[in-house]
């Protein structure tokens, strides 16, 4: 299949686009370059010139449909209504196959994939940065002033390396007594090999406030990394698991504490043909999947009564303002907390510039991204930001670490658990 026969397929998006311009102000990659084919009216351009065999495109348009971050913030700016990020991963799926034919990206791809979808990851990159961290190997870069010899995508990447918070999160189940009901816990992969403790407070959280927990061994990944990348052979596959896992009767729910595993999930019925099988589980996947923050906002019958006295703000995930449109629950949730001043971030609507692996695939325009936004934090005076997804963590933390600043980050779920059942901190 070429590229033309993926857009296609989302032919009537790409015409639902009047050209009005009214996303290019909410697109990252345009606010920080200015240029025309790094905002959503532009890629969606060279998808129309596509279809109409105007372009045959070459890597220079995969360019730029590569930098595009997939935060979607383009969608609610649509007076159209253009579902953006269908368009964006068609065009991907259909240059992943192009690029296919060379044997070496199918090679590269296939394990870089086939690594990160694989039950190793957790426990493999969280060896990993542990180890880097434990070595103090950036300290002796930065002293030794390697770091400023480096190639600045190298040097880039550098800063980005996480810290790692705790042992990995083990599957199991976390029971209590008088539950009021069973939810299942998406690991994902990040979150528990880098930030264990994290997600081990949210269990604790969640037994705290009344409810039975489990981490489930046999979940797989989301599919967001392959469905990001255009692959989605493996992406349906991994997303036919997750349904029939999911949809078992004994849990409740399904919480995410990951913005991006989220969505995948709560999209899923984006992959199946309408009214086939997969397409109605999917669909009824979809309505017992909540993000945690709506979770809990929905749930919780008695408010945190530790005083934290910090004055803190929230940069929301993309994926939750933009698609799933949870937006004001971890805010509320935040001020529910006493002794907390809460204080709002200049266009914090805007992306940090951590897109999944935009970070690692687009070191540099990750980092333009993330400069305006660290120029942001400088202009309040914060003790911590919080967070709502892994990615917008490593990355303001990687900003944060460039910067010499010594604000925390933090989830609000930690800060949740600090005032519900650790006291004040
Ligand atoms: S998804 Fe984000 S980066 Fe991509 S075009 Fe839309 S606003 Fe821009
Ligand atoms: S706001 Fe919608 S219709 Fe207008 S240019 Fe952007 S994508 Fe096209």
């Amino acid at each position: 299949m070429t590229v033309k026969s993926y857009i296609e397929k989302v032919k009537d998006e790409v015409y639902k686009c009047v050209h009005c311009g009214f996303c290019l102000t909410s697109c990252p990659t345009y606010l920080v370059s200015g240029q025309e084919l790094e905002s959503p009216r532009g890629r969606i351009s060279l998808m129309k010139a596509t279809l109409e065999s105007q372009i045959e495109p070459d890597e220079k348009t995969f360019q730029h449909w590569d930098r595009c971050i997939q935060c979607r913030a383009c969608e609610p700016a649509c007076p159209s209504g253009v579902k953006y990020g269908m368009l964006i991963e068609s065009a991907k799926n259909g240059m992943k196959e192009v690029k296919s034919n060379s044997f070496s990206y199918r090679f590269i791809f296939n394990l870089i994939i086939n690594l990160s979808i694989s039950k190793w990851f957790i426990n493999l990159n969280s060896t990993i940065f542990r180890i880097y961290n434990n070595l103090k190997i950036s300290s002796i870069l930065y002293m030794l002033k390697i770091s400023r010899i480096l190639p600045s995508k190298l040097s880039q990447l550098e800063t980005m390396i996480p810290k790692v918070y705790g042992s990995p999160l083990k599957s199991g189940q976390f029971l209590i007594d008088n539950s009021k009901f069973k939810i299942a816990l998406f690991r994902g992969c990040i979150m528990p090999g880098i930030h264990g403790d994290n997600m081990r407070n949210t269990v604790k959280l969640l037994n705290y406030l009344g409810f039975d927990v489990e981490v489930v061994a046999s979940e797989v990944c989301c599919g967001s990394i392959s469905s990001h990348n255009g692959d989605l052979e493996n992406t349906i596959k991994l997303a036919k698991h997750n349904i029939d896992l999911f949809l078992d009767d004994e849990f409740k729910y399904l919480l995410i504490s990951s913005a991006g595993c989220g969505t995948r999930i709560k999209e899923y019925y984006h992959l199946f043909d309408e009214n086939s099988e997969y397409w109605m589980k999917s669909k009824s996947l979809k309505d017992k999947t909540l993000d945690i923050y709506e979770f809990l906002y929905q749930n919780i019958d008695q408010k945190p009564n530790r005083v934290i006295n910090k004055t803190v703000s929230y940069q929301p995930a993309c994926h939750l303002l933009n698609t799933q449109k949870v937006i004001d629950e971890p805010i509320e949730l935040i001020k529910m907390i006493p002794g907390i001043k809460f204080v709002e971030l200049p266009s914090s609507n805007i992306c940090c510039g951590a897109g999944g692996a935009y970070s690692i695939t687009q070191p540099i325009w990750s980092k333009k991204v993330l400069d305006k936004k660290m120029n942001e934090f400088n202009s309040i005076k914060i003790d911590v930001m919080t967070v709502s997804n892994p990615g917008c963590f490593i990355q303001l933390q990687g900003g944060l670490k460039m910067l010499e600043l010594h604000t925390e980050i933090m989830y609000v779920t930690d800060l949740l658990y600090y005032s519900y059942i650790e006291g004040e901190n």
